[in-house]
């Protein structure tokens, strides 16, 4: 089969595969609908997890299901289903303590384009079927299922991980498709007041839309300095970090009343250290907490978001601002999202075989 593929790091290029087997538990799709991550960028041109060789990447999209295994109860051939960018082990350990995400160790749940091929491959091996794949609700456009493979849950993670609370102030920091969804998050969780750090203009326009009261522009002065001014010198409750670097945290911890919680989802690509600043940290005693995680992935959470969507609580469509179509096409969505022109939010190609 083809596929698009990492061939060492700062490289990618069309290579032709076996076909994955299936085993007892799993599922082979076909995909319909992918879109490649900003994380797929980190991955080969920044090398973030180490070198890869002919290894497929992407890890967000729909499929048609066109074989399970004996012990796959719930996905027959033919179905439709959503593939969650993190696909643990059920069975792990990990997973029984509550991350899932960490299953077999460490990121372990995060198998796509990182330690098996991703799903730009003419076919999809997919694990624990049962467990990951996520039923595509009828009247749900591909396209849009697609953001729920990993640009919504994470973004909604970050609400998770800072723990927003009913009127809390949150700063959100980086607006791409993960910040967006966080700032949506956020709302959700009944947030007051929620200042959106970004300065494209396709990006503020969607977050003012997701709930975003203020925005916060890096190039009207310092983004700590404008939160301070806009809180009255007291800071917020939870920050959530969807962009910048290990200096971001910084700013972040600066920002952070005592007590407050920062949610990170951002994938530190570079660098050795994260900074914490010794003394707003209230050294060493500020209750000031960083909480980074993986989304947890698996079946029923995506069912879940994906009911929000139906429901209207979600629009993840608003992410997408280039379409293409064909499998061919995947190449070119992903150097999009290297070369990250300012209109850019989210690509996705759809395929019909
Ligand atoms: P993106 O690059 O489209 O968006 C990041 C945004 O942050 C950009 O708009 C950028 O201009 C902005 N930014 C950069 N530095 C900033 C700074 N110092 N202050 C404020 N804004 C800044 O990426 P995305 O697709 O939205 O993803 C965000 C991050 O989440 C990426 O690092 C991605 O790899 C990661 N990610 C994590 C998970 C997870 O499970 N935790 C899943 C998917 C993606
Ligand atoms: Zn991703």
């Amino acid at each position: 089969m083809k596929a698009f593929a990492m061939l060492g790091i700062g490289n990618t290029g069309w290579i032709e595969k076996e076909r994955p087997a299936c085993g007892p538990m799993d599922a082979i799709l076909r995909p319909i609908a992918l879109a490649p991550c900003t994380s797929d960028v980190h991955t080969v041109w920044e090398g973030a997890v180490g070198d890869r060789h002919n290894l497929i990447l992407g890890h967000e999209g729909v499929g048609e299901v066109v074989e399970v295994g004996n012990l796959v109860k719930d996905f027959k051939p033919g179905d439709k289903v959503i593939m969650p960018a993190i696909t643990p082990d059920w069975n792990s350990l990990e997973a029984q303590a509550g991350f899932s995400m960490h299953s077999g160790g460490m990121l372990g749940g995060w198998k796509f384009s990182n330690v098996k091929d991703g799903v730009f491959g003419e076919f999809i091996h997919v694990n624990d079927a049962d467990g990951n794949l996520a039923l595509l609700p009828e009247g749900l456009a591909p396209e849009t299922a697609a953001m729920l493979s990993d640009m919504v849950p994470t973004g909604l993670h970050g609400s998770e991980l800072a723990n927003v609370q009913y009127g809390d102030k949150v700063c959100v920091i980086g607006i791409g498709p993960v910040g967006l969804m966080g700032v949506r998050g956020a709302v959700l969780r009944g947030a007051a007041d929620i200042y959106a750090v970004g300065s494209r203009p396709n990006c503020i326009e969607i977050a003012k839309e997701y709930g975003a009261t203020d925005i916060i522009n890096y190039k009207d002065g310092s983004i700590l300095e404008q939160v301070m001014d806009k809180t009255n010198g007291k800071g917020v409750d939870r920050v959530i970090i969807a962009g910048g670097d290990c200096d971001t945290f910084d700013e972040a911890i600066k920002m952070l009343k005592p007590g407050g919680v920062i949610g990170n989802i951002n994938y530190l690509g570079e660098g050795e250290f994260v900074k914490i600043p010794r003394a707003e940290w209230g050294v060493g005693m500020g209750h000031k907490t960083i909480a980074g995680g993986l989304m947890p992935g698996g079946r029923l959470r995506m069912e879940k978001l994906a009911a929000m969507v139906m429901a209207g609580r979600i629009d993840p469509s608003r992410l997408i601002t280039h379409r293409f179509e064909g499998f061919d096409k995947v190449e070119e969505a992903l150097m999009l999202m290297k070369d990250k022109p300012r209109d850019l939010i989210k690509p996705v190609v759809t395929i019909n075989w």
